[in-house]
């Protein structure tokens, strides 16, 4: 059976999703920004919590860690490379590891950059990512932890998987990073259509999440910076992609 997916908004700007096994009844919270937000969702879908998998030790991922397995006794599975900083740890996993979720299967990608250890899971038969803060939609993460060249290395990763895999990302950055993108590709016909969906979704109190990673890669000028047009407009024709990227990821840091 297929899994189900529940998004919903915590703290500021950050996404919380529980993925659920209809089969099983197992459900996973894609990291735990906060517990609340996280329990009224539970409510509403009738779901009972069984694992939290965690993407990255930053604690707007990891805050509700804490209460939700006191109160569920969940179990908590986190990238190996960043277990000491989370909170409850039960599981650790690296690169090609895979993480059951009952009968569902998550695969984990080691996607590093935003933070040393930080990892993605991939449902693959789902085709669902969670890919916490390495990819927003039409941006990425800020590289605070790593080097640019590791975040590209990360993005593309990302970008190898099926171009109909759904992509959950951490954060609602969306309009903020269409408007950026636009100013080096003012011409990308993909970025101005989802420029015009985003406003849509966020004009009707929609979240613009999730993505689709063959719209990313249409669209998303942090996963093009191998695309010869792209280069030119941050004035790198010909250069390395990886110098690319960390020109366009050093422009949106000040823009
Ligand atoms: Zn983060």
């Amino acid at each position: 059976m297929a899994a189900k997916t529940r998004l919903f908004r915590c703290l500021q700007d950050n996404f919380g999703v529980l993925v659920h096994d209809p089969a099983t009844g197992a459900t996973a919270a894609i990291d735990a920004p906060e517990a609340a937000p996280v329990e009224a969702a539970l409510r509403d879908t009738g779901w009972k919590l069984t694992d939290i998998l965690v993407t990255h030790h930053h604690g707007d991922h990891t805050g509700g860690i804490a209460e939700l397995k006191a109160r569920h006794r969940c179990r908590v599975v986190a990238p190996a490379g960043e277990a000491a900083k989370i909170p409850g740890v039960d599981e650790t996993v690296r690169e090609g590891d895979s993480v059951k979720v009952g009968n569902l299967s998550a695969r984990v990608l080691e996607t590093p950059g935003h933070t040393a250890g930080h990892i993605t899971f991939v449902f693959d038969a789902d085709r669902l990512a969670f890919a916490g803060d390495t990819i927003f939609s039409i941006g990425c993460g800020r590289v605070i932890e790593g080097t640019p060249e590791m975040m590209w290395n990360s993005l593309k990763k990302l970008r190898d998987l099926p171009g109909d895999t759904q992509i959950y990302c951490g954060h609602e950055y969306t309009m903020a990073n269409i408007k950026f993108a636009l100013t080096l590709e003012p011409g990308n016909k993909a970025l101005k259509a989802r420029a015009e969906e985003a406003q849509r979704q966020v004009a009707e109190g929609r979240p613009t999440i999730p993505t689709t990673l063959a719209e990313e890669k249409a669209a998303n000028v942090f996963l093009r910076a191998d695309v010869p047009e792209v280069a030119a407009a941050v004035g790198l024709a010909g250069k390395p992609a990886a110098e690319v990227f960390a020109e366009i990821r050093a422009r949106k840091n000040k823009f």
